[in-house]
């Protein structure tokens, strides 16, 4: 199901309003939030990051002992 983008201030509207909520502009974008975003977006690709990281310092850790 789209969802609507306010085109001045960003808010995301679950259906087309008249006007946004936050700042009654009355031009909003249908917005797709789950398609097509930034991979960041992804719990698992953030978790991933964190792991790498980890990985990374332990490794460190080693390599100077
Ligand atoms: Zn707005």
């Amino acid at each position: 199901m789209a969802k609507w983008k306010c085109d001045q201030c960003g808010t995301v509207h679950r259906r087309n309003p008249n006007k946004c909520r936050s700042c009654g502009n009355t031009v909003l974008s249908p917005y797709h939030g789950d398609e097509g975003g930034s991979p960041l977006d992804d719990p698992r690709v953030r978790y991933g990051l964190i792991a790498l990281a980890v990985l990374l310092v332990v490794v460190l850790v080693v390599a100077l002992l």
